[in-house]
């Protein structure tokens, strides 16, 4: 008899984007007329850039023929692509990356819902509240947590670090022990990001405590203050305690292309239980290697044109493009008497809902009133409630004119 992975029945019902995308389609059927302005959404909407779509087509064109043909790539991703991260992303900030370091892969979502493989079976997390559902989620799946408990609206076993006002939305180490810390800096959905000195608490403890800390930086391409780091590893000790995620779907646009990395430091280990440590980077290296035969070479191409020249100032325009609606809405929304956080260092504005509404509440009065879209702060934990992400990611037009409706309903006097 097949029985199946209970841990799977354990998962509440995360339909957020469903919920959304049906009251939506609702609302139109009603409202056949109405111009919806979606700024609910966290995908990007410009087009890959023009040096990126060279470097695919010569990629395609190699492909089709005998002599320049590939098959199986290495599973870690291609010398050429692992050479321009280290190069790009580190060494231009004074941190030195071996290749050996670098796991090429096809998304920050599967690296991040996969590291957890290489440590114990019964380890225990904590997690930002509100964050990014897949750590959370994932980590449910492979059985490292316990039920979900009603009373409460989270899940027993879990360390949930509360992000708010009262700590700029900015997570604070646990005093409960565990053992592997997810941060996202800059954080979806907050918007908000930790500096330098902020994160190098974080290291702090995660050295004292022998902690893992899991930090996805997928945003590191849209932070603007000097103050906020755009590698983990910028700070001294980071390589000992940190596994860094990064992607190329919000810095490149290739949410639909697909490519990420991970990396895994010489320096970081995990320990066996009678106390030795083990490096990690060779068993992520098996776990690649045996799970996964890696990203497309054409994809590989494409993410090593990002660090060209002409690939780079083409990009850093799109996400100059996005953090200026991301201004917009900010100071649009601020000017209306809205608090916002967020929108300096990343793509999202997080704006507190008026006179105490649940976010589900203010989700449906914008809908009604202003026909904009918008993702409720409860979907992504229980310190969400009260609050609305709001992103970048939309056109300049649009930004500005769901702005305007919204401010002219005068929702604060
Ligand atoms: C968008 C996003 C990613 C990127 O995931 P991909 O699978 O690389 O597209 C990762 N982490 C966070 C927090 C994100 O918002």
């Amino acid at each position: 008899m097949a029985s199946v992975n209970e841990n799977y029945l354990k998962l509440q019902g995360s339909y957020l984007f469903q919920t959304i995308a049906k009251k939506v389609d609702a609302y139109t059927k009603a409202h056949p007329e109405a111009k919806i302005i979606r700024l609910g959404i966290g995908d990007v909407t410009r087009p890959i850039v023009p040096a990126i779509v060279e470097a695919m087509h010569k990629a395609v064109d190699e492909m089709g023929k005998a002599e320049t043909f590939r098959g199986y790539g290495p599973e870690q991703g291609y010398e050429f692509l692992r050479e321009a991260i280290v190069k790009g992303d580190f060494k231009s900030r004074g941190v030195d990356i071996d290749p050996g370091e670098v796991f090429v892969s096809d998304g920050a979502k599967t690296d991040s819902a996969c590291i957890q493989e290489i440590f114990g079976s019964d380890l225990k997390f904590a997690v930002s509240d509100p964050v990014y559902p897949v750590y959370l989620d994932s980590n449910i799946m492979f059985g490292h947590t316990g039920p979900w408990n009603e009373a409460k609206g989270t899940y027993d076993g879990v360390v949930y670090l509360p992000c708010s006002p009262e700590n700029g939305f900015k997570p604070v180490p646990p005093k409960e022990k565990v053992d592997l810390v997810y941060l996202c800096n800059p954080s979806n959905p907050t918007g908000t990001a930790m500096t330098k000195e902020e994160l190098g608490s974080w290291v702090d403890y995660a050295r004292r405590e022998k902690v893992v800390l899991i930090y996805d930086a997928a945003y590191e391409a849209y932070i603007t203050e000097t103050s906020v780091p755009h590698t983990i590893y910028e700070i001294e000790g980071a390589k000992d305690v940190a596994i860094e995620l990064r992607s190329y779907s919000k810095c490149a646009g290739f949410t639909g292309v697909r490519c990420s990395y991970v990396i895994v430091p010489h320096a970081l280990v995990a320990y066996k239980k009678d106390g030795t440590a083990v490096e990690l980077n060779p068993l992520w290296n098996r776990r690649q290697g045996t799970f996964t035969n890696g990203t497309a070479y054409i994809i590989q191409r494409a993410a090593e044109a990002y660090y060209s020249e002409e690939g780079h100032k083409e990009c850093m325009a799109d996400v100059d493009y996005y953090m200026t609606n991301a201004h917009i809405i900010r100071d649009g929304l601020k000017a209306a008497g809205f608090t916002v956080y967020g929108a300096t260092n990343s793509p999202y504005a997080w704006i507190e809902t008026p006179k105490g509404m649940k976010s589900w509440e203010l989700f449906d009065l914008l809908l009604e009133k202003a026909n904009v879209v918008t993702t409720p702060g409860s979907g992504f934990g229980p310190h969400g409630e009260g609050y609305l992400r709001l992103t970048a990611f939309g056109t300049r037009e649009n930004t500005e004119e769901a702005v305007k409706r919204i401010q002219a309903l005068h929702l604060i006097q």
